[in-house]
């Protein structure tokens, strides 16, 4: 299943193209789902390829590898989910070692260091990584890995990965960006000098709100040997008609992401001219703080938006009036969702260093077409 024309071609063909060939018995034009826990073996202690199917599965292996394609890297692994990969990647750690997280971390990542990685002895430090001085200030001898996100949730802030992998490799730290709000279509981070990309790959990249899964992309070919052992020992593994329905998502990812943008920027656009929002957080406006460093190291500015209105109240009334944007947590399908994260998705995570504003809502606009959305936003907004 390797990639068949090499990686000359672009990203939109190496989406549908790499690992998908037509299959070998009918000419299917796409890859099966191989449901099957186990595979009859020809003699004794020599499979054909597979002995047992968390060890491999040829529908996860095609999606691997067209997600290691997509990323710029040689070696991807897919989990039963994004905290599943998180999970594993912490385990090539070792007690004592630490872990330098951003002070906006997705809750998940956090909660999994703070309350369940501590106890065997896996330490963290928190920084704000827009700060690079404070990124240097705060590393320790024992920091193994320092973790990026960029855009974060839910104030998509933008960190500079070229210049933050630098810092972590000049301390001896591995760089692991976290790629689920901006996908590989937007920005790949292995090309800036990271080292390995996690994904929740139940947001974008499957794309349709009907999967919960996970990846690791590293082309560290000492790391991948670890991983590789790992997600076989440890065991969470994703089954086979969630890799087919993420390698479905892949071939629509760089389509389904120009219209994510397209419709995020003439919703921020709009709302940034309402008198009721307080202020607008989306990368792709000129005024963002980040904004220079998005446009270097992202192709677009991505499909999430999020904004402040005058109290917290509002922010419930407002998440709570919209007809087409479902009040919902998750992100990256084609429906559009709207959600106040301090009472929502930033809520669960009690102890988190992360202070959300109540008067915060955040938006992941789908392929919805946007004069919808915003005649849908503008309804809710105004209706006080
Ligand atoms: C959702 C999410 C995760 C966790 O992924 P799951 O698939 O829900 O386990 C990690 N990081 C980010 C940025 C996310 O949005």
């Amino acid at each position: 299943m390797a990639d068949p024309t090499g990686d000359a071609l672009r990203f939109e063909t190496r989406a549908i193209h790499v690992s998908q060939e037509p299959e070998d018995l009918y000419g299917a034009v796409n890859v099966p789902i191989y449901q099957t826990s186990t595979y009859a073996q020809p003699e004794v202690g020599r499979p054909k390829r597979y002995d047992y199917a968390r060890g491999g599965n040829p529908t996860r292996e095609a999606f691997q590898t067209a997600l290691a394609s997509l990323e710029g890297g040689t070696h991807a692994f897919a989990f039963g989910s994004g905290l599943a990969a998180e999970t594993t990647l912490l385990l090539t750690l070792a007690p004592g070692d630490r872990v330098l997280l951003p002070d906006d971390v997705y809750g998940g990542t956090y909660r999994l260091l703070a309350r369940v990685l501590r106890a065997w002895g896996l330490e963290h430090d928190v920084a704000d990584m827009t700060d690079l001085e404070a990124l240097r200030a705060a590393l320790r001898p024992q920091t193994r890995l320092v973790w990026v996100e960029t855009p974060t949730n839910p104030t998509l802030k933008i960190v500079d990965i070229a210049a933050v992998a630098e810092i972590a490799h000049a301390a001896g730290a591995r760089c692991v960006v976290d790629n689920t709000f901006a996908t590989p279509y937007l920005q790949r981070p292995l090309e800036l000098g990271a080292d390995v990309v996690v994904h929740s790959v139940t947001k974008y990249l499957g794309g349709h709100s009907d999967l919960v899964m996970g990846a690791l992309v590293t082309s560290d070919d000492e790391l991948a040997e670890r991983l590789a052992f790992l997600q076989n020992a440890v065991g969470a593994v994703p089954g086979p008609m969630d890799c087919y329905l993420a390698l479905r998502g892949l071939k629509t990812l760089a389509v389904r992401m120009r219209a994510h943008c397209e419709g995020a920027r003439a919703v921020a656009s709009f709302l940034a001219e309402h008198p009721r929002v307080r202020r607008v957080h989306y990368p792709g406006l000129p005024e963002h703080p980040g904004h220079g460093v998005a446009r270097r190291q992202m192709r677009d500015a991505g499909g999430m938006v999020s904004f402040e209105v005058g109290s917290a109240e509002e922010a419930v009334r407002v998440a709570s009036s919209t007809r087409l944007f479902f009040l919902a947590e998750s992100l990256g399908g084609v429906e559009s969702l709207i959600e106040v994260p301090a009472a929502m998705t930033h809520a669960s995570v009690a102890g988190s260093p992360l202070q959300v504003p109540e008067t915060l809502i955040r938006l992941s606009v789908g392929l919805e077409h946007p004069e919808d959305l915003i005649a849908d936003l503008e309804r809710a907004l105004g209706g006080a």
